[in-house]
């Protein structure tokens, strides 16, 4: 039986979520997949094929979180089972190099210009955890600057609180932080290149670099303000600093060589997670060649992984890269701008208001009439909206993220079907969300 007050029911999700609750710490292995922020049973998926994922329940729903990005093919696209297959036949893991991993660096550093070297990890947080370490070697320095509502896995010093005003030594977000691994961490408002230039005056000498996200989506998607990246690497290179950018969201999705491909401004070193594993843990970190060179073993600091670099996580990966060609960005846009128009025009014709903010293909709604800049902005919506919003949609078939706070994802699969069961589902949902009250 579900526990909540919405008007359906997913008896065997909820039976499977009681037993994970039983064995499993809130019943999830990564918190979000919980739907905590707006309630309800979450779904227990069982497959997915192109658009679709079919819950326990035998339930399809046209699915708009794409695994949080990789699934940019849609799912079990089969060309990458292929390559999957091929890759499992051969065996799991060697712990030895192996060429698949030889092609995949080469091709995100042909994709990806400034890139010229590259160390294959199995998480985004890895991935920024070891692109961090490698900057306070390569600098010697301590200190780092992040933005508050960037997301960059759950790195220790990368979890501290949003601290307002400027330059503020952050407090641990999280108990088991301790002070003195976020006391090094100076969290700055999103889109503020004053706050980060009194950063560096005060810390002269002290800031190893300066981590952002390329276009943030995981405050709800807010894009960097025209001139603020380059503003970012600026300020880095004045104060020799470094400039990380981390893309494992929008690496490979954004376009062929991530936001890079947007924006063009050049980082001292990136992170690349999510489209370059094709739904397998494989994660990346790279950048300039002489940084890269401090890493072991070819330099003193060190960064390992018994999975990193897995055959079978690069040959998915690969086979996605390969297939992601200009024409599959041009139908993940097209896609992406069919459904926004769908979802203003819903929202519109119910007078709610809302902010519809892209970045190329990445996109989220924010139940507000005020463009969103920054993280305080994100936190200004109407979020009861977002959840009417949200369960109207899951109950007519169409899977959003549970959480006011993150990016929409679509894929090359999201068809003229899909897109019309989004249509049909969106007319009630907005008045779900029309409705709402606090
Ligand atoms: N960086 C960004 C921008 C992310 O969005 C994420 C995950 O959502 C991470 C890092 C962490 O990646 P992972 O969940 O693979 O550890």
């Amino acid at each position: 039986m579900s526990e909540t007050p919405y008007p359906y029911e997913a008896p065997a999700s909820q039976a499977l979520f009681d037993r994970a609750r039983a064995v499993t710490p809130g019943g999830v292995n990564s918190p979000v997949r919980a739907f905590r922020a707006v309630g309800g049973t979450p779904r227990f998926m069982v497959s997915g094929k192109g658009a679709y994922l079919t819950d326990a329940d035998g339930r399809e729903y046209v699915d708009l979180v794409c695994s949080w990005g990789p699934m940019i093919l849609g799912h079990s696209h089969p060309e990458v089972i292929a390559a999957v297959h091929e890759a499992v036949a051969r065996g799991t893991s060697f712990g030895t190099p192996g060429e698949g991993e030889v092609a995949l660096a080469e091709e995100i550093v042909a994709r990806v210009e400034p890139v010229q070297e590259v160390r294959l990890v199995s998480s985004g947080t890895e991935a920024t955890m070891s692109a961090i370490r490698l900057a306070r070697g390569f600098t010697r320095r301590s200190k780092v600057i992040k933005f508050a509502g960037c997301y960059h896995g759950h790195v220790d010093s990368l979890l501290a609180a949003a601290g307002s005003g400027v330059a503020t030594f952050a407090l641990p977000d999280t108990p088991g932080v301790t002070g003195a691994q976020a006391g090094d961490t100076i969290v700055l408002p999103y889109n503020d290149l004053e706050a980060v230039q009194e950063a560096f005056h005060r810390h002269p000498g002290e800031i190893a670099c300066v981590i952002t996200e390329a276009s943030p989506g995981n405050m709800g998607v807010v894009p960097p303000d025209p001139g603020f990246n380059q503003g970012l690497r600026d300020a880095c290179h004045k104060n020799g600093a470094l400039y990380i950018s981390d893309e494992v969201m929008t690496g490979f999705r954004t376009s062929r060589s991530g936001w890079y491909g947007v924006d063009g401004v050049v980082p001292d070193l990136m992170t690349f997670g999510k489209v370059m594993g094709g739904g397998f843990p494989a994660a990346a970190f790279g950048g300039r060649a002489d940084v890269m060179a401090h890493l072991a073993p070819a330099g003193p600091v060190y960064q390992a992984g018994t999975l990193s670099g897995n055959p079978v996580a690069t040959a998915a990966g690969l086979a996605q890269l390969r297939l992601l060609d200009d024409a599959a960005y041009d139908t993940v846009d097209a896609v992406s701008a069919q459904i926004r128009s769908l979802v203003t025009e819903a929202l519109s014709k119910e007078g709610v208001a809302h902010r519809l903010q892209t970045a190329s293909n990445m996109f989220s709604v924010f139940f507000t009439d005020r463009q969103v800049r920054d993280y305080e902005d994100a936190k200004r919506q109407d979020s009861f909206r977002f959840t009417a919003f949200f369960h109207s949609l899951l109950s007519n078939g169409v899977y959003l993220p549970p959480s006011s706070f993150e990016s929409w994802f679509v894929s090359t699969a999201h068809d003229e079907r899909a897109i019309q069961k989004i249509a049909d589902a969106l007319p009630a949902a907005a008045r779900a969300a029309a409705e709402a009250t606090a």
